[in-house]
């Protein structure tokens, strides 16, 4: 350890090998501050060369690496084991954005781009990148792709797999390897740039993306609507997409619990309604063309127009039982704030048993019930809060205790993990929709992932990684 540490003082200086405790402590805590870990050093290269400089070093030692972009992984897996074995390679500071082609409509980007920058970039040219989540002003394009992160825009554009065209990465042996490319057709054999994404630093380190962009929404319509039950939420989000050619950007699910907790810990977001119901969605949709976003001589903004037509209609069929529309962007931004705020607000309430699940969207309404009889089997009263993303099937799940019974409630966390990992099989879900296995979801792994794919996975990484020296312990039980 000490020869590995000495031949990488000499040849990065000291604002890239950092190893005093105090330095590194950033980055051996994770985002909810429940996880420290320690670190022989945190190293933090400057170019693609540097990377895989470290990287060849580390292979030849043995030497653990754990890349990291923003450190806004809630699933455990960007920071070291508390061993104090492996390195932290940070991609913070390659954060160059190293060509913007609005002919191509793409962006070739450096691993340490925080999100938001890069959003904020490309605005500066009317071009859009929808990537989209409460974490953006942290995250980085590289950790997004080693999650595969999802967000609320993945109804429209898809996840993060979806939006990148190209990588670069440096593998576990130090080779650089470049399929760094804006292609969107490339037959040319097995999609190895697929492998990298949502590997979670497992395979090797990526360091630049060739990502996708679209053309910048001139008006959105915004608006929280109360729905009689998933089912018909999701007959509303049909008829949206059919009346606007398939327009819906977001369409958010929001139970009464959540609001309950706003109330609770977040009193500065408004929430829209008077009463409280116990169902909504938020609904955003989206136009680019000047026809539907540039406010008529009736003073009427056609996107909004058709919004509110979407909304009547489903008032007149039951779909909508009262509805909200954002008349103002100042307006839409608070809506959306409460949203994006979710995680710190389940986060504030304290014990809590969370779940980041997938469904296919016919069965969301099914899976939800069952949970509902299960978990009253298992403890009586809980409160279930089924919010998420419910235009790409996924929901942040949580199970919070009956008030003032967190103890018995704990002792019950894993039955209701069970059945909750359970149902999901039950209803052909998926135990980790976007954050991905790090170390919290190892054993839903072991336990409800195909076998075979398992054992696939465990024979891709033996093979580009035979040391074992990329992320170990994460992903892979
Ligand atoms: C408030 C909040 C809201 C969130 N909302 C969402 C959401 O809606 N949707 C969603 O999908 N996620 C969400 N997340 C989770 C998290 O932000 C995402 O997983 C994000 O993509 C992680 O990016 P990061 O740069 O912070 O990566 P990190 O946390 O640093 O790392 C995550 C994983 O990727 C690996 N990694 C990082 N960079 C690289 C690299 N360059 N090469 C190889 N491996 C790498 C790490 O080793 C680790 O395993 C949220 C988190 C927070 C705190």
């Amino acid at each position: 350890m000490a020869d590995f540490i000495s031949s990488l003082k000499s040849k990065f200086d000291d604002s890239t090998v950092l190893t005093d405790a105090q330095d590194m402590s950033k980055y051996v805590t994770d985002w909810p501050g429940k996880m420290t870990g320690k670190a022989l050093a945190v190293v933090r290269p400057t170019s693609t060369e540097d990377v895989a400089a470290m990287v060849k070093l580390a292979f030849e030692t043995g030497t653990p690496i754990v890349p990291q972009g923003g450190n806004t992984s809630v699933a455990g897996g960007s920071i070291p084991d508390d061993s104090g074995a492996a390195i932290v390679l940070s991609l913070e500071r390659m954060n160059k954005i190293l060509e913007i082609s609005p002919a191509a409509m793409t962006m070739t980007v450096e691993a340490g781009c925080v999100l938001e920058t890069l959003q904020n970039t490309v605005e500066e040219q009317d071009l859009f990148f929808p990537l989209n989540f409460g974490a953006k002003g942290s995250c980085m394009i590289g950790g997004n792709l080693a999650t595969n992160a999802g967000g609320q825009n993945v109804v429209r554009y898809g996840n993060t797999r979806e939006l990148c065209l190209g990588i670069e990465a440096v593998l576990p042996d130090g080779r650089i390897i470049n399929l760094l490319s804006g292609l969107r057709k490339d037959n040319t054999g097995y999609d190895l740039r697929d492998l990298f994404i949502g590997s979670e630093g497992t395979l090797g380190v990526i360091t630049a993306a060739t990502m996708k962009l679209f053309h910048l929404p001139k008006a959105r319509a915004t608006s929280y609507a109360v729905v009689p039950d998933i089912s018909r939420g999701l007959e509303l989000l049909n008829r949206a997409q059919a009346e606007t050619g398939g327009a819906v950007e977001a369409f958010e699910l929001i139970p009464r619990v959540f609001l309950e907790l706003v109330q609770k810990h977040a009193p500065q977001h408004h929430i829209p309604f008077e009463n409280i119901p116990e169902l909504c969605v938020l609904i955003e949709i989206a136009a680019t063309s000047d026809a539907e976003a540039v406010v008529g001589e009736d003073g009427v903004l056609p996107i909004s127009a058709k919004l509110e037509k979407i909304l009547e209609s489903g008032f007149e069929d039951g779909l909508v039982l009262d509805a909200v529309i954002a008349s103002s962007e100042a307006q839409r931004r608070e809506m959306w704030e409460m949203r994006e705020g979710a995680l710190e607000v389940v986060t504030a309430a304290g014990t809590r048993v969370g779940f980041d699940i997938s469904l296919p969207l016919d069965q969301v309404h099914g899976f939800v019930d069952e949970m509902t009889q299960r978990a009253e089997a298992i403890m009586p009263n809980l409160k279930m809060c089924h919010m998420g993303h419910l235009g790409d099937g996924n929901l942040h799940y949580s199970v919070f205790p009956p008030e003032g019974e967190s103890e018995a409630f704990l002792a019950n966390a894993d039955a209701i993990k069970t059945a909750v990992y359970g149902s999901i099989s039950d209803f052909g879900g998926s135990f980790s929709a976007e954050h991905g296995i790090g170390t919290t979801k190892l054993y839903a792994m072991t336990n409800y992932k195909d076998p075979v794919a398992l054992a696939v996975m465990q024979q891709i990484k033996a093979t580009l990684d035979p040391k074992g020296i990329m992320n170990p312990g994460k992903l892979l039980p």
